[in-house]
């Protein structure tokens, strides 16, 4: 693969060898390669050096290598026991890396283990050191290409080194989402430049607008994938175009339709420098679709004809659309087009109405370009990302198929799924590997492995979740600590970042992006009502919020504050928090260690959703909307249900409707499970509901069944068509 043999005239060597001692300086391998980020032992070799510097970088390999004091380094080289963890881990890690034949795709299709698939993102969610995502749909690229890596899939991936990542999230004393940038110290990260033979960075670019701009390459290693990351601030670029790469989602169009041509356009590019020839092009979300248009153009210059170069590029390319709001797809008014493409369409020998023709879409607003419509008129391969969102999808863009009913509209649905080794809680994976078996991890999406949650004795099982629900309050104790120790905070702000929660109370999580949809405020629509539960003598609730609005989105930030008022109000003894910034850290405490997960999305609205699913493998109960993947895999015991499978007209009634049944399931069935216990104090049905949610759940909504299925759905019908031929003779 790719990975291992770097094309000539590139240098792509670690930066970075921290003068480490020789006998463990391959810890410095180890820091640059995101593998560790799933691999709990070898997290352990850089904490078991030294605690303290490795909370204190905030897991940061990179940055503690170099923080580290020379003599716990020592320490290490004189503990046998480390030595021998550290020679452990890395056999199994150059076992993995050299694996490359015996991975699970090699075996099963070794024709195809030389044709690339090619992954392209605007974020990633790999490791909360890397800030280049904002939420859901970045974590799902990150999930995408770690899964990709264990099963050994041929796949680069493609995305942006943002210069200054997603943003801080810190909450006024008012409630206020306050926004706090920093320039991100590439340095500190675990990215590899790509640099030429002289040591200058090899540079991709694309003209527009009057202009070329120029991007450098940084290269992630992920496991075994490559993720290519680009970056605009270079010296070759102006100052106003160095800029161009330094946010996730800006609401600037024309910063927003530069990044996307230089994803799309400078990033097929980019894998042309790098010596790729990719046999299929997975587009995760529109925000890369201009790829399209760059593939369009080296086929046209190679001599085909439009027609044929779009069936060419359609028969190789998967567009995977993630969300059912019509808002939010990326259309550009056709100013913008004419601005940025004028110089692009002549070399696609074509005139303006053919190259708007692509992608035109009406809009009440009027004529807009729309990535979506590009991407699905050249991918012969489209899916949603459940099966209510593939319905949904079939609907809202049936009218790109005039003469095809609904039901047949060629957008299928994959059911998202979560990359198991990233989001399972380590001792809950030792109790794992302890009943299901040593190989449940190479079985994990194979249900049958899984019956075996039921042996996993209650008072175990019950053990470890109250030690994961007290490592989450210990931690919300430090942030909250934290903010009291900055100085400059109100007391009522510390209160409300959660030093009153009570680890042997019934505790709810609501944590994710704030966008008015979602409806944060529902469980707080009857404030009477729920202040009777939070502060029942005997069975009260605590409820823990957490999410980022967008900086742009208004009522999202209103969301936030009508949330936090009521959270700074005494009469809830403080058993109402919110917690700034969320991130896959705080995510990854709040999945753990809560009893019960949250989700009130206004139905459809929700595409899939994954946090629910990283609650679920970690015996955390779903209380959700029956949205997304929720409404696949609830089976009447495996968690709650807010509401009905459908959805009302009367956005007002519907929420209505949704708070009466929310209030009423959580009186009727979850507070009382609950607080059923045995006489050795243990809550009988909860833990049957908890193995029972695990067992169900876990393998079905695992990333690896996911990417099972866009190999044999997508991928390799992609594929060209003389290599599928070739294996059926
Ligand atoms: C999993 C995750 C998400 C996506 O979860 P949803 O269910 O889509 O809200 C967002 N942010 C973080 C940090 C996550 O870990």
């Amino acid at each position: 693969m790719k990975s291992e043999s770097e094309p000539r005239g590139q240098n792509q060597l670690i930066p970075n060898n921290f003068n480490l001692p020789r006998r463990i300086k391959r810890l410095a391998d180890l820091a640059y390669n995101l593998w560790w980020t799933w691999n709990a032992d070898a997290e352990r070799l850089f904490r078991n050096i030294d605690r303290y510097t490795w909370e204190d970088t905030n897991h940061n390999p990179v940055v503690f290598l170099r923080r580290v004091p020379r003599q716990r380094l020592n320490a290490a080289l004189h503990n046998r026991r480390y030595l021998e963890a550290y020679d452990h881990v890395l056999r199994s890690f150059d076992d993995y890396m050299k694996s490359g034949s015996s991975t699970w795709y090699a075996q099963q299709f070794p024709e195809h283990c030389n044709q690339p698939i090619a992954y392209f993102s605007t974020e990633f969610g790999l490791h909360q050191t890397m800030p280049i995502y904002a939420g859901g749909l970045g974590i799902l690229s990150g999930d995408h290409i770690k899964e990709a890596s264990d099963l050994g899939l041929p796949l680069v991936a493609v995305g942006f080194l943002y210069t200054q990542g997603y943003f801080v999230q810190h909450i006024s004393e008012d409630g206020w989402q306050e926004a706090r940038y920093t320039r991100l110290s590439f340095d500190n990260l675990p990215v590899i430049p790509v640099l030429d033979l002289t040591g200058e960075p090899v540079l991709t670019s694309v003209k527009f607008a009057g202009r070329e701009i120029f991007a450098r390459m940084w290269r992630v290693q992920v496991g075994r994938v490559s993720l290519y990351l680009l970056d605009t601030d270079v010296a070759r670029n102006s100052d106003s175009d160095r800029q161009l790469t330094s946010r996730l989602y800006t609401s600037d169009l024309e910063m927003r339709v530069s990044q996307e041509i230089i994803l799309g356009i400078a990033g097929v590019r980019a894998l042309r420098i790098l010596g790729y020839n990719p046999s299929v092009y997975h587009m995760n979300e529109g925000h890369s679709a201009f790829l399209i248009l760059e593939r369009l153009r080296e086929l046209v210059d190679a001599g085909h004809d439009h027609e044929t170069a779009r069936q060419i590029i359609r028969k190789s390319t998967v567009f995977t659309t993630h969300t059912p709001v019509p808002a939010g797809h990326d259309e550009f008014p056709i100013w913008i087009i004419d601005k940025y493409f004028n110089e692009f369409w002549p070399k696609l020998k074509m005139d303006r109405d053919q190259f708007l023709d692509l992608a035109r879409h009406q809009q009440p607003w009027g004529e807009a370009f729309a990535m979506a419509i590009l991407a699905f008129r050249f991918s012969e391969h489209a899916n949603g990302v459940s099966e209510l969102h593939g319905q949904v999808a079939r609907q809202m863009w049936s009218f790109l198929w005039p003469d095809t009913e609904v039901d047949n509209i060629p957008i299928t649905h994959i059911t998202n799924g979560i990359h198991t080794s990233t989001w399972l809680a380590r001792r809950l994976s030792n109790l794992y590997n302890r009943y299901l078996g040593p190989d449940w991890l190479q079985n994990l999406e194979n249900p049958v492995f899984w019956e075996a949650v039921q042996h996993i004795p209650d008072y175990e099982l019950w053990a470890v979740h109250r030690h994961l629900k007290r490592k989450l309050l210990y931690y919300i104790q430090d942030r909250a600590r934290g903010l009291w120790l900055q100085g400059n905070t109100h007391p009522v702000q510390v209160i409300a970042g959660g030093v009153l929660l009570d680890p042997n109370v019934l505790t709810i999580g609501f944590a994710r992006r704030f966008a008015t949809y979602k409806r944060a405020d529902l469980i707080l629509s009857d404030m009477e009502r729920l202040l009777r539960l939070l502060n029942r003598p005997g069975m009260p609730v605590q409820i823990i919020f957490a999410g980022k609005a967008h900086p742009a989105d208004e009522p999202g930030k209103r969301l936030i504050q009508d949330v936090y008022r009521l959270v700074k109000q005494h009469p809830n003894g403080g058993r109402l928090v919110f917690l700034e910034d969320y991130d896959m850290n705080l995510a990854r405490y709040l999945l753990h260690g809560v009893d019960v997960w949250l989700n009130t999305p206004r139905r459809p609205n929700e595409a899939s959703g994954t946090s629910g699913m990283k609650a679920a493998l970690n015996g955390v109960l779903n209380f959700s909307i029956l949205d997304g993947w929720w409404r696949e895999g609830y089976n009447g015991f495996n968690g709650w249900v807010i509401g009905d499978d459908f959805s009302m007209e009367n956005a007002e009634e519907q929420d209505r409707t949704d708070a009466e049944s929310l209030y009423q399931t959580l009186e009727e069935s979850i507070i009382p499970a609950y607080y059923d216990r045995s006489s050795d104090g243990l809550p009988l049905e909860w833990l049957a509901r908890m193995k029972n949610s695990i067992q169900t759940l876990a393998p079905r909504f695992s990333l690896r069944r996911m990417l099972k299925e866009y190999v044999t759905e997508m991928y390799h019908p992609a594929l060209p068509a003389h290599d599928t031929e070739k294996k059926d003779q």
